[in-house]
Formats: structure tokens, sequence, C-alpha cells
């Protein structure tokens, strides 16, 4: 609860960005205080221990925590990249943004068939991105079990769209 209050008062909002109509939450704050990121990873990694094999990141910010968390849980990290940053072979998933479509990929060989997988990113909006990179860890024949977040955004209703995954789902913060 105390973590939640520090963390409200150091995410800063701001409105119309990067369009008009969009409240932006900046998380770039919570890295000028360390105090803070470490109870923030340590949160994270209460929710996480003992339940996965790997942790995946979406790319970029789901790296500032997400390789931290797999530090502390001890188990692999895996990079999700936006299409065409990995150098081949790679796995890639197509999903649907609100104009056009995108792409995200994995090294192949870096997730393994069997495992347990926290999907990490530090934002849950609509759930495309995050929903795209459940289905690239299925197709690998892994099983994602927790999906984690610092934020959730309670309007957008991404939470439906990861339920079919039958995965916990957790974020620190919702607005
Ligand atoms: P979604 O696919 O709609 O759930 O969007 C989630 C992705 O967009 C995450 O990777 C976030 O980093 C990014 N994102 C969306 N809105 C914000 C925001 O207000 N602040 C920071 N990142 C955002």
């Amino acid at each position: 609860k105390e973590l939640i209050a520090k963390l409200e008062a150091t995410i800063e909002n701001i409105a119309d960005f990067p369009i008009p109509g969009i409240q932006f939450k900046d998380i770039s704050p919570v890295f000028l205080d360390p105090k803070l990121y470490e109870e923030v990873i340590k949160d994270f990694v209460q929710f996480s221990k003992g339940k996965v094999d790997a942790v995946c990141g979406i790319e970029s910010r789901g790296y500032l925590f997400g390789i931290a968390i797999a530090v502390a849980l001890d188990v692999p990290f895996i990079l999700i990249r936006k299409k065409g940053k990995l150098p081949p072979p790679v796995i890639s998933e197509k999903y649907d943004l609100e104009y056009g479509s995108a792409e995200i990929e994995t090294r192949e060989g870096q997730i393994k068939k069997g495992q347990r997988i926290l999907i990490h990113d530090d934002l849950l909006a609509t759930g495309g991105t995050t929903e795209a990179a459940a289905k690239l860890v299925e197709k690998q024949g892994a099983e994602v079990v927790q999906f984690s977040f610092l934020i959730g955004l309670k309007d957008l209703k991404g939470d439906d769209k990861l339920k079919k995954f039958g995965a916990e789902i957790y974020h620190i913060l919702e607005y």
C-alpha cells in the first residue's frame, strides 16, 4: 500500500502525449530513486517467486524491470523485440494495431518447450502487444503462467484480452 502511494506520487501523468486525448504515464522518475526501484523489484519478485522458469520482457520498457526480476529469481531473461532488431534465426508473431499492424520476435531456441513463462511489461493498455507476446511464447511450446505490469489502465480492458491464456495477471498500480 505504501509502495502504491509512493509510485502514484512519482509517476507523471502527461496530457495529450504523444497525440491529443492520450494521458501518458511517464515512469522515468522511478529510476531517479534507487530505493523505490528496489521496492518495485521486490514486489514483482514476490509475485513470481517459485512460479516461473523464465521471464520474457517486451521492448523496450519491459526490460527496465524485467531483467532485474529475472536476475533476482535466478531464471533466464528473454528479449521480445520489434521486427528486424534481432539477428536470425527468429520466431515472429504479427498483430493488429489501431492503424496497420506490427510484428514482434524472439531469437529461436531461447524459449524452451514446457517452460513456465512470466511475460512482463511496464504498462498494460489495450493488451494488444502482450497478447501477441503470449501467442509468440505459446507457439514455441512454452506456457504463459503469469503476466506482470507496473501499471494497468483499467478502462482499456487489457485484462479481458489476456484471460484466455489462463495465467495470473498482476499490476502494482491501476488507473
Ligand atoms: P497495448 O498493446 O495497447 O496494451 O500497449 C502497451 C504498450 O504501449 C506497452 O509496451 C507500453 O510501454 C506502451 N504504452 C501505452 N501507453 C503508455 C503510457 O501511457 N505510458 C507508457 N507506455 C505506454
